[in-house]
Parts: C-alpha cells; sequence; structure tokens
C-alpha cells in the first residue's frame, strides 16, 4: 500500500487544530480519539513538522545539487511545484494570444 501525507497548520495546542473535537465536553483527538487536554499538545502528537529547506552555499556544487534536490522534494509536498508549472503554463498561453 502506498503512503500519503496530509498538510495542514502545525497548531501549538489541541484547541486549534483541525483534528481536535469535544464529546461530552471531553476533549479528543481524531487521529487516534484519545484523550487531550485542549490547551496542551501532548508529546505523542502525531503531527510532525515540514523539513525546512536548505540554503544553497554556492560554493559547494556537490552540496548545492543535494540541497536543491531536497528544496525540490518540500515544493512538491508543498504543491509549490504545481503552482509554478501553472503559472508558467498561463504565462505561455498569454504569450502566445498577444502574438
Ligand atoms: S494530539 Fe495533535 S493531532 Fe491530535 S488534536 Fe492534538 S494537536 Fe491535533
Amino acid at each position: 500500500m502506498g503512503k500519503a501525507i496530509l498538510l495542514v497548520n502545525m497548531p501549538d495546542k489541541c484547541k486549534d487544530c483541525e483534528f481536535y473535537y469535544e464529546f461530552e465536553c471531553i476533549g479528543r483527538c481524531k487521529l487516534n480519539s484519545a484523550l487531550v487536554q485542549k490547551d496542551e499538545k501532548p508529546d505523542w502528537c502525531p503531527l510532525g513538522p515540514l523539513p525546512k529547506k536548505k540554503e544553497l552555499s554556492y560554493e559547494d556544487f556537490a552540496y548545492d545539487s543535494r540541497a536543491a534536490a531536497w528544496n525540490s522534494c518540500i515544493d512538491a509536498i508543498t504543491g509549490t511545484n504545481r503552482l509554478k508549472k501553472e503559472r508558467r503554463q498561463q504565462d505561455r498561453l498569454m504569450n502566445w494570444q498577444q502574438d
């Protein structure tokens, strides 16, 4: 079975999380039905942070190649690659219509 990533805003507290719900005044996490405190975020919270992009050194070609590939993966996860591709296609279409 394939894997999936769900991109959501990282909450500081359970009450700000889209997976938080209350049933009869008791807070729970929708991801595992565990009891949670709405003003806290438990250590076992299944949400993980998105890795940060790497800065290019412009001095070490091997490092920069790996960093560019890493950053491209981050863009693919966040959908930035798709947005850039759509924008390029729109620009091409606009240029074609002006010609
Ligand atoms: S434990 Fe994590 S995923 Fe679950 S409600 Fe709290 S912040 Fe959201």
